[in-house]
């Protein structure tokens, strides 16, 4: 480790190490300290194409096909007998990628941080960053090794991919209280020796409890899957008690599992994570920019955390290179109004999953193939694309198009899971 660098990146998940690739193609030196030992586990196993966009551009493909992860090529929601499948070589976008991966995060991960390592990025791991302070040319970055105890070193600018660590919100106070319900999730891996064909590609997405809880499954390509619920705070804590009985309940006797997870060999003791949803006030100050989960984080339902990581490692890369370079930059429109427009594309869609329109749109009877193939494109990850009426129109589209469906449908009947 030197003593300073053109950029200093806190986290190697996927959007530190996909900012730090982005950073050393445009000639910066870069140090990434990251507080865990890698391959190390969190969840967020379903990627969308659009990701291969950036992985493709920053030539980090092969590294990640010699993994042979599960290919996905689309999503199916469910709900009661009703299904509704996307897959994404049916998109609106002409030249979309058509295809992602389901992954076990740890190996994914792993993959990228040790690429852009021998790439001649600095990479420390165990490196707890416990305080900063920012200016505009000069990041003082303090952190803590269990070997090397306190340490301090500094960088022209400085990009917070902590993640979930939330590092400058918590130091900057930048934290803000999020408008959705508090929800949560349950979830563990499970030996798939039920798996069908069918079963065996793709993630599934089961909507019950009148649109509060949905349930997932992920399969790996190792012959696992990722089993979840996601529903509001009570319901995953009354999941969680005695020994994750009614979880396991659940998951034995779901009916749209069809005894899948009968007899579940499960991995590891199943984990919860609760209140995930998070926001922050700014995106960027003097001296630096948050990107990924340290930025804002709305909901797992449509698998676009990792996407969102991906995407804003690399603008907030690009720009901060540009920047370094000479260039002033306007960080308000062109990372912060453009990382948000995204969000928003997904906040829309999110919001409307909760309320009943999503699912009205989903599970009609009279489905119109046309919209479907550009929510497809939604669904994929491509919310910048202004062509896309369902990303153009996001804040009305939905509201309109669920309410002609229920008028030429009628009222679903009162729904009866539970
Ligand atoms: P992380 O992957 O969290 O990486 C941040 C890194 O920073 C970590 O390695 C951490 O150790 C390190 N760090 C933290 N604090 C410090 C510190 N003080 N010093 C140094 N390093 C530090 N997303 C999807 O795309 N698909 C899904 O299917 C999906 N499912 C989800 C299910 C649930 C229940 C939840 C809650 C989220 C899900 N997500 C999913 C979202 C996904 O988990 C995140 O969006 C994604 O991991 C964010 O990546 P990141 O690189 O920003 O952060």
């Amino acid at each position: 480790m030197k003593n300073h660098y053109d950029v200093i990146v806190i986290g190697a998940g996927p959007s530190g190490a996909v900012a730090a690739a982005k950073l050393l193609k445009e000639g910066k030196s870069v140090l990434v300290l990251e507080k865990m030992i890698f391959p190390r586990f969190v969840i967020g196993e379903s990627l969308l194409p659009h990701i291969m966009d950036y992985l493709d551009d920053l030539d980090l493909l092969p590294v990640l096909e010699a993994q042979q992860f599960q290919i996905k090529n689309g999503v199916c929601f469910h709900h009661k007998k009703d299904d509704c499948p996307f897959f994404f070589a049916d998109q609106f976008k002409p030249d979309a990628w058509t295809y992602t991966w389901q992954v076990k995060r740890a190996d994914f991960d792993h993959a990228l941080i040790k690429e852009v390592e021998r790439r001649g990025a600095d990479v420390v791991f165990e490196a707890t960053v416990t305080a900063v302070e920012t200016s505009k040319r000069l990041q003082t970055v303090h952190f803590v090794h269990p070997e090397s105890g306190e340490q301090t070193v500094t960088g022209a600018f400085l990009i917070d991919a902590s993640g979930y660590g939330r590092v400058l919100p918590r130091l900057k106070d930048l934290e803000i209280p999020v408008s959705t319900p508090p929800r949560g999730a349950i979830f563990t891996h499970i030996r798939d020796v039920n798996r069908t064909e069918n079963a065996g590609r793709n993630i599934f997405v089961h909507i019950f409890r009148n649109n509060t809880a949905w349930i997932w499954s992920i399969p790996f390509s190792d012959g696992t899957t990722s089993v979840g619920i996601v529903s509001d705070v009570d319901f995953i804590e009354a999941c969680k008690a005695e020994n994750n009985k009614e979880f396991l309940r659940l998951l034995a006797e779901f009916p749209g599992l069809e005894g899948r997870f009968a007899d579940p060999d499960i991995q590891f003791e199943p984990r919860t994570v609760m209140n995930y949803a998070v926001s922050v006030k700014q995106l960027y100050g003097e001296g630096y920019v948050l990107s990924g989960n340290a930025t804002e984080f709305l909901d797992p339902t449509f698998s676009s955390g990792v996407m969102f990581a991906i995407s804003s490692g690399y603008k907030a890369a690009a720009l901060a290179a540009r920047q370094l370079n000479g260039e002033a930059i306007d960080w308000e429109q062109d990372y912060s109004e453009h990382m948000k427009q995204g969000i928003n594309v997904f906040r829309s869609y999110v919001n409307a999953w909760y309320d009943g329109r999503l699912p009205t749109i989903f599970f009609s009877k009279n489905r119109n193939e046309d919209f479907m193939k550009q929510i497809c494109s939604v669904l994929a990850g491509y919310v910048w694309d202004q062509t896309n009426p369902f990303v153009k129109k996001h804040a009305t589209i939905l509201t309109t198009l669920a309410h002609v469906i229920k008028m030429n449908e009628g009222e679903n009947e009162e729904s009866t899971d539970q």
